[in-house]
């Protein structure tokens, strides 16, 4: 017996489900839509019953200026009726918009830097910023006006069939003419549209790493060429986009005229049927005023057809990221122990990135506890920083338990544990923002005292009293106006505001002149005091200061005990110092 595949809903099925979370907002705008058509009927009415009694049964101004009072307010309630509808609309999408920032963002957090390495931020920043934005049309207009477009031209029918059956008929039968050619011409439009948004998203991604690299691309006169190149990916786009709407353009002149012919051959009628007698002026006029709303509605649908196109070929970009896979997370999360002093142990832990690549960490067992500093070095491509990785939960082994005093890592919140872990990199990313808001990173509520203790400690003080505003200085995007020694001791700040009893770092003295490095490494000799700490090493110095030197190769230990032992051992280790290889 075959099993069937469970079947993956289309972007168009998943943009539809969002619906459900502003329900009774999109009902509210339906609601108020349908109300407005309503009104619009009863205008109709009133505006043809007026016109018959004064040029058909000859009425006095007098006569007629009860019914004449009613259009007034009539056309008031209309007006406030279809903008509150747009508004509730606009608010239900904007909602949506806003859900679907904050669940790509919370997915891009739970991925980790290990899932999102090969991401383009370029192309991130695209789907996260145009890519939702795309989806407005889809539920402030389009899906709105799908349920007005089913409730409106009916109702007006029901109005006009007591007037004249013969229009109603015509109505009828001319009406869906124009869904089936929205729907006809439209369907070539959903390929061009995933093509533009592609462009797009491409387009994004490569300028924003040239803008990034501008200075490189300068220093190797290649900034023309990439000028050339972006002009290129922009011209695609430019293409793209020009297709989309010449579908657009063609599809409105179509309803357009199908409309116009449609309402031309009633009113053609009309004349012909009201010069033989064969009906009454008030019914006719009825008819020819109801005539263009009756397919407004249709014609309109098929512009918001356009912006259901332009949400499905972003929608599926988003949904695919908002699909990112995460580490899963304990169901319910287990305390996390006493955490003072530290002991961690790797039992045993295997990873791998992808169910058929080699493992990035086989079998390895190791251990850590409060006041040790211990060195990870190894071959690149040995699996320290995917170690290092498992330790910060971005991701769960696939074999093994990564243990914290006795209790099972992957049972723990990955959040309550990284508020205990704190991490230095080689290249620290400074925020655009003050002096403070920087280092205030390690510790959101820190007051100024707090603050400029923990910029002491990372010998950051003398820096940051020389700065203009102190503390209040705003330092530029990535660090700019602070060498990279200062950059580094800001990091530090960061971990000494933390205070977290377990430290990973990798390598934060690499390229630094003497006089920096010894800064740093003095503060992390300072930091490391009692504290546990993981170093990622590539340079002998980091060495010197750790305790025990872990050597992987290829996914394992090694070998591991004191740098001196480890040099006269003859292994991996000593033939690596001996090559100037990494330590
Ligand atoms: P190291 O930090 O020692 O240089 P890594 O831990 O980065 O080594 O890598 C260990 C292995 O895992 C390497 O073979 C590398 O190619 C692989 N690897 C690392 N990151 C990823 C990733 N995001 N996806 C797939 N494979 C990866």
């Amino acid at each position: 017996m075959s099993t069937k595949a469970p079947e993956i809903p289309s972007p168009e099925q998943r943009l539809n489900l969002l619906k459900n979370r502003v329900k009774p907002t999109l009902a509210l705008a339906v609601g108020l839509g349908i109300a407005g058509g309503f009104v619009l009927i009863a205008q109709a009415l009133i505006v043809a019953g007026l016109v018959h009694r004064v040029m058909v049964n000859g009425a006095g101004y007098r006569e007629v200026l009860p019914q004449l009072l009613r259009l007034p307010p009539l056309m008031l309630v209309r007006a406030a009726l279809s903008w509150a509808s747009e508004r509730v609309a606009f608010a239900a999408s904007a909602l949506i918009r806003q859900e679907v920032r904050n669940d790509l963002f919370q997915r891009l957090l739970d991925a980790g830097p290990l899932r999102l390495k090969g991401d383009r931020a370029g192309e991130v920043a695209t789907v996260i910023v145009d890519g939702v934005e795309a989806l407005e049309g889809y539920y402030s207009r389009y899906l709105p006006h799908l349920a007005v477009m089913a409730m409106v031209p009916l109702s007006i029918l029901a109005a006009v069939v007591p007037a004249d059956w013969i229009s109603a008929g015509i109505m009828l039968f001319t009406a869906p003419f124009i869904p089936f050619f929205t729907i006809l011409i439209g369907r070539g439009a959903e390929r061009l549209n995933q093509r533009q948004w592609q462009s797009l998203a491409r387009l994004g991604g490569y300028f924003l790493d040239r803008v990034n690299g501008l200075a490189t691309l300068r220093m190797f006169n290649a900034s023309r060429r990439e000028a050339g190149m972006i002009a290129r990916i922009s011209d695609d786009y430019r293409l793209a986009t020009m297709s989309v709407l010449y579908v657009a353009f063609l599809s409105a002149l179509v309803l357009e005229f199908f409309a116009t012919v449609s309402v031309a051959l009633m009113a053609v009628i009309i004349g012909f049927r009201l010069l033989k007698g064969g009906m009454a002026f008030q019914d006719g006029f009825t008819v020819l005023l109801l005539a263009p709303e009756f397919y407004l509605p249709l014609r309109l649908m098929g512009n918001y057809y356009h912006a259901r196109m332009e949400a499905i070929g972003a929608a599926e970009r988003i949904f695919s990221m908002l699909d990112t896979p995460v580490a899963p997370r304990p169901l319910a999360p287990c305390p996390l122990p006493a955490i003072t002093p530290l002991r961690i142990c790797f039992e045993d832990v295997s990873f791998r990135y992808t169910p058929d690549s080699a493992p990035a960490i086989d079998g390895v067992t190791l251990s850590l506890t409060s006041g040790e500093r211990v060195a990870l070095v190894g071959p690149s491509g040995a699996g320290k920083s995917t170690l290092a990785a498992l330790l910060l939960c971005f991701a769960l082994p696939e074999q093994g338990r990564v243990m914290v005093n006795g209790v099972d890592l992957a049972q723990c919140d990955p959040d309550q544990w990284r508020r205990l872990v704190a991490w230095v990199p080689q290249r620290p990313h400074i925020f655009h923002g003050t002096m403070r808001d920087n280092i205030r990173l390690g510790r959101r509520d820190a007051a100024d005292p707090d603050i400029l203790r923990a910029a002491g400690l990372a010998r950051c003080e003398e820096f940051i009293a020389r700065l203009p505003q102190g503390l209040d200085t705003v330092i530029g995007e990535q660090g700019a106006g602070l060498s990279g020694g200062q950059a580094r001791r800001i990091a530090l700040a960061r971990v000494f505001l933390k205070d977290s009893p377990l430290i990973i770092t990798d390598e934060p003295t690499a390229g630094l002149d003497a006089r920096s490095e010894a800064m740093v490494r003095e503060s992390l000799n300072e930091l490391a005091r009692g504290r546990a700490v993981l170093s990622i090493a590539h340079r002998l110095a980091t060495l010197e200061d750790a305790d025990r030197v872990v050597v992987m190769n290829e996914g394992r230990i090694v070998e591991q005990g004191g740098y001196e032992e480890l040099k006269g051992a003859g292994g991996l280790f000593a033939r690596m110092a001996a090559a100037g290889e990494g330590p």
